[in-house]
Protein backbone atom coordinates (compact mmCIF):
# COMPACT_ATOMS: atom_id res chain seq x y z
CA UNK A 1 0.00 0.00 0.00
CA UNK A 2 0.95 3.26 -0.52
CA UNK A 3 0.88 6.63 1.99
CA UNK A 4 0.57 9.74 0.77
CA UNK A 5 1.81 13.12 2.79
CA UNK A 6 0.08 15.84 0.94
CA UNK A 7 -1.87 17.17 -2.15
CA UNK A 8 -1.74 20.10 -4.35
CA UNK A 9 -4.03 21.56 -7.23
CA UNK A 10 -1.00 22.08 -9.60
CA UNK A 11 -1.20 23.84 -13.41
CA UNK A 12 2.45 22.83 -14.74
CA UNK A 13 3.48 19.59 -13.82
CA UNK A 14 1.06 18.47 -16.34
CA UNK A 15 0.79 21.02 -19.45
CA UNK A 16 -2.42 21.80 -20.63
CA UNK A 17 -4.42 20.37 -17.07
CA UNK A 18 -5.91 21.44 -13.59
CA UNK A 19 -3.87 18.97 -11.41
CA UNK A 20 -4.66 17.12 -8.38
CA UNK A 21 -0.80 16.01 -7.13
CA UNK A 22 -0.89 13.63 -4.92
CA UNK A 23 2.76 13.56 -2.91
CA UNK A 24 3.40 9.60 -2.27
CA UNK A 25 5.77 8.96 0.63
CA UNK A 26 8.35 6.08 0.63
CA UNK A 27 10.37 7.13 -2.36
CA UNK A 28 13.57 4.49 -2.48
CA UNK A 29 15.04 6.56 -5.22
CA UNK A 30 17.83 8.28 -3.38
CA UNK A 31 18.64 10.54 -5.31
CA UNK A 32 21.82 12.74 -4.65
CA UNK A 33 19.98 16.32 -3.91
CA UNK A 34 16.69 14.85 -3.56
CA UNK A 35 14.29 18.44 -3.67
CA UNK A 36 11.88 16.84 -1.12
CA UNK A 37 13.80 14.34 1.12
CA UNK A 38 11.06 14.25 3.36
CA UNK A 39 9.16 11.88 0.82
CA UNK A 40 12.00 9.23 1.27
CA UNK A 41 9.86 8.73 4.68
CA UNK A 42 7.29 6.08 5.13
CA UNK A 43 5.10 8.06 7.06
CA UNK A 44 1.75 10.21 5.63
CA UNK A 45 -2.45 8.92 5.38
CA UNK A 46 -2.90 5.62 4.33
CA UNK A 47 -4.20 5.78 0.11
CA UNK A 48 -7.21 3.71 0.04
CA UNK A 49 -9.89 3.76 -2.34
CA UNK A 50 -11.54 5.93 0.55
CA UNK A 51 -9.11 8.34 0.83
CA UNK A 52 -9.41 8.64 -3.14
CA UNK A 53 -13.24 8.89 -3.13
CA UNK A 54 -12.96 11.96 -0.29
CA UNK A 55 -10.53 13.72 -2.87
CA UNK A 56 -12.43 13.43 -5.51
CA UNK A 57 -15.61 14.39 -3.70
CA UNK A 58 -14.01 17.84 -2.38
CA UNK A 59 -11.69 18.57 -5.86
CA UNK A 60 -13.23 16.51 -8.67
CA UNK A 61 -15.21 19.05 -10.35
CA UNK A 62 -11.98 21.60 -9.97
CA UNK A 63 -9.53 19.40 -12.04
CA UNK A 64 -9.39 17.09 -14.90
CA UNK A 65 -6.13 15.36 -13.88
CA UNK A 66 -4.72 13.12 -11.14
CA UNK A 67 -1.24 12.79 -11.04
CA UNK A 68 0.40 10.75 -8.40
CA UNK A 69 3.77 11.91 -7.72
CA UNK A 70 6.34 8.88 -6.42
CA UNK A 71 4.69 5.64 -5.43
CA UNK A 72 7.83 3.40 -7.17
CA UNK A 73 8.31 1.12 -3.77
CA UNK A 74 4.84 -0.36 -4.86
CA UNK A 75 4.10 0.73 -8.46
CA UNK A 76 1.67 -1.85 -9.00
CA UNK A 77 -0.66 -0.28 -6.37
CA UNK A 78 -0.23 3.27 -8.17
CA UNK A 79 -1.38 1.61 -11.50
CA UNK A 80 -4.45 0.17 -9.71
CA UNK A 81 -5.69 3.33 -8.23
CA UNK A 82 -5.08 5.15 -11.80
CA UNK A 83 -6.98 2.76 -12.91
CA UNK A 84 -9.51 3.01 -9.71
CA UNK A 85 -9.58 7.13 -10.47
CA UNK A 86 -10.77 6.60 -14.36
CA UNK A 87 -13.14 4.33 -12.72
CA UNK A 88 -14.55 6.42 -10.49
CA UNK A 89 -14.58 9.21 -12.63
CA UNK A 90 -16.42 7.54 -15.66
CA UNK A 91 -12.89 8.06 -17.31
CA UNK A 92 -13.69 11.90 -17.14
CA UNK A 93 -10.75 12.57 -15.45
CA UNK A 94 -6.79 12.22 -16.83
CA UNK A 95 -4.12 10.22 -15.01
CA UNK A 96 -0.80 11.01 -14.60
CA UNK A 97 2.61 9.50 -12.72
CA UNK A 98 5.70 11.32 -11.96
CA UNK A 99 8.23 8.45 -11.65
CA UNK A 100 11.54 8.53 -10.48
CA UNK A 101 12.38 5.44 -12.22
CA UNK A 102 13.78 5.37 -16.07
CA UNK A 103 11.66 2.87 -17.28
CA UNK A 104 7.86 2.34 -17.19
CA UNK A 105 7.46 -1.04 -14.69
CA UNK A 106 6.47 -3.97 -17.03
CA UNK A 107 4.24 -5.03 -14.40
CA UNK A 108 2.15 -1.88 -15.00
CA UNK A 109 -0.33 -0.90 -17.71
CA UNK A 110 0.46 1.98 -20.21
CA UNK A 111 -3.76 2.12 -20.76
CA UNK A 112 -3.87 2.90 -17.08
CA UNK A 113 -2.11 6.46 -17.63
CA UNK A 114 -2.45 9.21 -19.45
CA UNK A 115 0.72 11.27 -18.76
CA UNK A 116 4.16 10.14 -17.85
CA UNK A 117 7.44 11.36 -16.19
CA UNK A 118 10.25 9.08 -16.32
CA UNK A 119 13.47 9.59 -14.98
CA UNK A 120 15.45 10.22 -11.52
CA UNK A 121 16.59 13.50 -10.83
CA UNK A 122 19.97 14.15 -11.53
CA UNK A 123 21.00 17.51 -9.60
CA UNK A 124 23.91 18.34 -12.22
CA UNK A 125 21.13 18.30 -15.28
CA UNK A 126 17.93 19.22 -13.83
CA UNK A 127 13.89 18.84 -13.49
CA UNK A 128 12.18 18.92 -16.32
CA UNK A 129 12.46 22.43 -17.05
CA UNK A 130 16.14 22.37 -17.30
CA UNK A 131 16.73 21.67 -21.12
CA UNK A 132 19.99 19.77 -20.10
CA UNK A 133 17.23 17.50 -18.04
CA UNK A 134 17.75 13.62 -18.01
CA UNK A 135 14.18 13.19 -17.59
CA UNK A 136 11.80 12.75 -20.00
CA UNK A 137 7.32 13.42 -20.14
CA UNK A 138 5.30 11.23 -22.16
CA UNK A 139 2.15 11.69 -23.49
CA UNK A 140 0.50 7.91 -23.31
CA UNK A 141 -2.23 7.16 -26.43
CA UNK A 142 -3.71 3.72 -27.14
CA UNK A 143 -0.48 2.65 -24.99
CA UNK A 144 1.77 4.43 -26.97
CA UNK A 145 4.49 6.92 -25.36
CA UNK A 146 5.03 9.97 -27.25
CA UNK A 147 7.79 12.40 -25.91
CA UNK A 148 6.40 15.70 -24.93
CA UNK A 149 9.70 16.98 -22.68
CA UNK A 150 9.54 20.06 -25.12
CA UNK A 151 6.24 21.64 -24.27
CA UNK A 152 8.75 22.28 -20.68
CA UNK A 153 11.17 24.05 -22.63
CA UNK A 154 8.77 26.73 -24.71
S1 LIG B 1 12.53 10.49 -7.00
FE1 LIG B 1 12.10 12.57 -6.16
S2 LIG B 1 11.53 12.25 -4.00
FE2 LIG B 1 12.56 10.36 -4.73
S3 LIG B 1 14.70 10.62 -4.13
FE3 LIG B 1 14.50 11.32 -6.26
S4 LIG B 1 14.13 13.55 -6.08
FE4 LIG B 1 13.76 12.65 -4.05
Amino acid sequence: MLRFQSYDIVFQEVPNEVTLAINLANCPNGCKGCHSPHLQQDTGEWLTESAIDTLLAEYGEAITCICFMGGDADPHEVDRLARYVRAMSGSKLKTAWYSGKSRFPDSCALSSFDYLKLGPYVEQLGGLQSPTTNQRFYRVDNEQMTDCTWVFHK
